[in-house]
């Protein structure tokens, strides 16, 4: 089946808020086997949101819509499908009823506005909405435009992503599913790093031509992903086409893969120290607390990080004891100091975190050239209690990717550690 989702809201066209509630529908489409073709936005305008659902509806068997669902005169969904059906909204007593009781029982009185919110249109049935007051609408319609089961669809679902996730989830998705009621699409995302995105395309390409599962490879922040997707009556049968492609991606690219789907670089590194019962301590510069935030997103990472130092000026590092002489040798922007660091931080200067490992970081996080070093200059260093792995780049793409870059290239850089170490 055809789907096509509509967001609404003159705010998305502005680009005040990010369109978040289409990206987390289109992730959930493949797996209960729809085929989304198109995505649109409309403002709160009546005409032209008519224009766009008539045009979804041309098209599409099935139209997801979200937001337009409020009380204000500026939310249209419910008239908007009215005037595009063709038919006319009434309001349904029972939906006043518990719209009413909603309000009395929070103990504020009724703005009349809201029994916008139970209005309905024959083709419609209410989808509840314990989250807030804004009931969605299952809209089923008979026609000929449609293009598998003589009916059309409209879902529509209220803005707020906490409200729509709930609906998505509990009252809509198994519905959908059983009305697709074809084929599902399973994907299995392998994350690596340390490879460029070429390198590992031209390293999978014997097993980028196939058809089923499919390929394809792309660049995130925190490393290269390979994307495997099958698409099968089950969702059993896709994952048995995809296994065996699986093993052989993870064959051909070894260590270099991570992780696989939800899995963070942090919540993996956090997973190797526990089980080694190692632990870790930082000294950042130019990342500001960057790295020790990126562990510390990791529950339990209280079990193997005893703590990080946020030092930029020579006289903080030198106070944590990192040697004046190297500052003043190298400057505060070498290698040699990012060992020192990260020397100085497994250790600690008060020596009291005496952690297993330790990470330093500094360099050039703005745009500007610093000690002579351009932006983006990156060195970053692990120490072990034995020796110090430094790594070192320029690569400047902003201040926020930059210092993202770093605490990524520190992850990594732990991880072959701990990978060397067995
Ligand atoms: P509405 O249902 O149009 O009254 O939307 C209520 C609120 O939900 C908006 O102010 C936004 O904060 C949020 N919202 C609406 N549409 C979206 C969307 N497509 N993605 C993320 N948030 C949204
Ligand atoms: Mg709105």
């Amino acid at each position: 089946m055809r789907a096509e989702i509509i967001s609404v809201g003159t705010e998305l066209l502005l680009g005040e808020i990010l369109d978040t509630n289409a990206q987390y529908i289109a992730a959930r489409l493949p797996a209960i086997g729809l085929d989304l073709y198109f995505q649109s936005t409309a403002g709160d305008n009546l005409e032209r949101l008519v224009d766009t659902i008539e045009r979804g509806l041309a098209r599409s068997d099935v139209i997801i819509m979200t937001g337009g669902l409020g009380p204000t005169e500026d939310d249209l969904t419910r008239e908007a499908i009215a005037s595009a059906l063709g038919e006319e909204l009434f309001v349904d007593a029972d939906a006043e009823r518990a719209l009413r009781a909603f309000f009395t029982s929070r103990g504020v009185g009724f703005p009349e506005r809201n029994v916008k919110q139970a209005q309905l249109i024959p083709s419609a049935t209410a989808i509840p909405n314990p989250r807030g007051t804004a009931p969605g609408w299952w809209v089923e319609k008979g026609t000929s435009a449609s293009l598998s089961t003589g009916f059309q669809y409209i879902i529509a679902m209220p803005g707020p992503p906490s409200e729509m996730q709930r609906m998505w989830e509990k009252e809509v998705e198994q519905r959908l599913a059983s009305l697709a009621g074809g084929g599902v699409l399973i994907t299995r995302v392998l994350k690596t790093i340390g490879a460029g995105e070429s390198h590992i395309d031209e390293m999978l390409a014997p097993l980028l031509k196939s058809a089923n599962p499919t390929i394809g490879v792309y660049a995130k922040p925190d490393g290269v992903y390979a994307r495997i997707a099958a698409k099968a009556p089950t969702a059993e049968a896709a994952r048995d086409l995809i296994a065996p492609v699986e093993d052989e991606a993870r064959r051909i690219l070894g260590a270099i893969v991570w992780g696989a789907d939800g899995d963070s670089l942090e919540g993996i590194i956090g997973a190797m120290l526990n089980e080694r019962g190692l632990t870790l301590a930082t000294m950042e510069s130019c990342t500001g607390g960057l790295l020790a935030s990126t562990i510390t997103d990791v529950d339990g990472s209280s079990a193997y990080f005893k703590g990080g130092y946020v030092a930029y000026t020579a006289q903080m590092k030198m106070g944590l004891g990192v040697s004046a002489e190297l500052i003043e040798r190298y400057g505060a922007i070498s290698s040699e100091v990012a060992c020192d660091m990260a020397r100085a931080a497994r250790e600690s200067f008060p020596g009291r975190m005496g952690a297993d490992y330790g990470i330093g970081i500094t360099g050039v996080a703005g745009g500007e050239e610093v000690e002579g070093k351009p932006p983006g200059t990156m060195h970053i260093a692990v120490h072990d209690g034995r020796e110090a792995q430094p790594l070192s780049y320029a690569f400047y793409q902003g201040r926020a990717a930059t210092k993202r870059r770093a605490v990524t290239t520190a992850l990594f850089l732990l991880r072959r550690a701990l990978l060397a170490r067995g």
